[in-house]
């Protein structure tokens, strides 16, 4: 480096717009690294060593924030207190000082491979966000709570829709709130919150009215298919009627639907993966009349019918407004059939979508169902002459291609 270069650090911050104030990290990471005030949680430059430990517990990823920053003007813990929004990248080489090419160079190519969030539909709607936080929640009322799933169904999954009363809660299709179940954990601490996705649209479960949906996995065994009772999925599967509940957020400022007329959907998901999509498809059906109307394509999968939330509902919906594709996967006598199974026998016509560039693709549902349905749509794109790898970083760039799996 020569003398007159900046020493360039890669700083670690919390992106206050999708933080959701849980604490979790605050009480990993193991030399008090984090701090936080009634307004944000931040990294404290001067004691971070980058081990990464409070990066996997963060429920929403808003602690895998970086900027490449110049060692002689981080961001302090007095500045990131004051943050609404994380600033953007600075232009290096407008630090004092001149930077030598070949650190200007390892910057870019450092941030180029950070990745994160693609930018929201240039015609999403302003979402709102930390409207209601672990101090002060927003105490919404149950007003229905029944069972998606069939009575030989192996999971029980519910619709349970949350008045908010006289509190003003916005939200958009695609965004999440926190439940905070009440009690507490094995260490004498409130348990963390927990995220849902909404699955009902803007103006309410029931239209005009202050209300939201959830659709909800009652959790009885880990990933490893041990049993266990999930603390907040079984509290929120167990509510009654009449029920308080804290919620906080809204949360999600990426993954929203296009508002402008003629855009498509090219929706994907498993399990309540469904929610976003049934927000998403009742927005769209309350709108049509309106001439918002465009294709909508869905990739539902299940392990069999009665598995698949909304599946009644989901017949009645009219042919031409919606082209819905079922993938089951446990049918007795029938063979396994994934979303990627579907996609690719629906080729042609989900390459025609995605060669449209008022087409927006949304994936919902299990971690790892990513890499099976990108990699089907790679096979779809080549087979109709079409380059994934090139169609791929331009939908993500324009806010075309979203992606929420937990
Ligand atoms: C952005 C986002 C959106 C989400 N949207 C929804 C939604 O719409 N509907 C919904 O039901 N859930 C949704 N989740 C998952 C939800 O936040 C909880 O993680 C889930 O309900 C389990 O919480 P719990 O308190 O019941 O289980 P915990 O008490 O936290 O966990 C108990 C055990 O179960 C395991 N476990 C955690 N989650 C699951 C799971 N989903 N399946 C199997 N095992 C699990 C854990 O590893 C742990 O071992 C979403 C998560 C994220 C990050
Ligand atoms: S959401 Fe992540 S960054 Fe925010 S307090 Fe919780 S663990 Fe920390
Ligand atoms: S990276 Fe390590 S030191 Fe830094 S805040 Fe996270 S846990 Fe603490």
């Amino acid at each position: 480096m020569s003398e007159t270069a900046v020493e360039v650090v890669r700083q670690h911050l919390i992106d206050p717009e999708i933080c959701i104030r849980c604490n979790t990290c605050e009480e990993t990471c193991p030399i008090g690294a984090i701090t936080h005030d009634a307004r944000n949680y931040v990294v404290n430059p001067g004691k971070c060593d980058n081990c990464n430990a409070c990066l996997a517990p963060c429920p929403t990823g808003a602690i895998d924030s970086w900027r490449q920053v110049a060692k002689a003007s981080v961001y302090t813990v007095e500045e990131q207190l004051t943050w609404d929004v994380l600033p953007p990248q600075r232009d290096l080489v407008d630090e004092p000082g001149e930077l030598p090419p070949e650190v200007v160079r390892i910057v870019a190519l450092a941030s180029a491979g950070q990745g994160g969030a693609s930018p929201p539909p240039w015609s999403a709607a302003h979402p709102y966000v930390n409207l209601y936080t672990v101090a002060k929640p927003a105490v919404a009322t149950v007003s229905g709570n029944f069972r998606l799933t069939g009575d030989g169904a192996s999971s029980d999954i519910r619709h349970i829709v949350l008045d908010f009363g006289q509190s003003a809660f916005p939200l958009l299709e695609g965004q999440t709130i926190g439940i905070l179940p009440p009690g507490t954990d094995a260490h004498g601490r409130p348990h963390h919150p927990r995220l849902y996705s909404i699955a009902s649209p803007r103006d309410g479960e029931r239209p005009r009215y202050n209300n939201a949906a959830l659709t909800v996995k009652r959790v009885t065994e880990d990933h490893d298919g041990r049993p266990v009772a999930g603390v907040a999925s079984n509290y929120l599967c167990d509510l009654a009627k009449g029920d308080s509940v804290k919620v906080i957020g809204p949360y999600g400022t990426s993954f929203l639907m296009p508002n402008h007329p003629g855009s498509n959907l090219l929706m994907v998901c498993t399990g309540t993966g469904s929610a976003p999509m049934r927000a998403m498809t009742e927005r769209r059906r309350r709108r049509v009349a309106l001439g918002e109307g465009g294709s909508l394509m869905l990739f539902f999968g299940a392990r069999a019918e009665e598995e698949l939330p909304y599946f009644g509902p989901l017949m009645k919906l009219p042919k031409d407004f919606i082209d819905i594709n079922f993938a089951f996967s446990r049918v007795p006598g029938a063979p396994k059939r994934y979303v990627q199974d579907r996609i690719r026998e629906r080729g042609a016509d989900v390459a025609k979508l995605l060669a449209d560039p008022d087409t927006y693709v949304y994936i919902c549902g299990l971690k790892g169902m990513e890499e099976g349905v990108a990699q089907a749509l790679a096979d779809v794109c080549r087979e109709q002459g079409l380059d994934w790898d090139a169609i791929m970083p331009v939908l993500r760039e324009q806010g075309r291609y979203h992606l929420e799996t937990y």
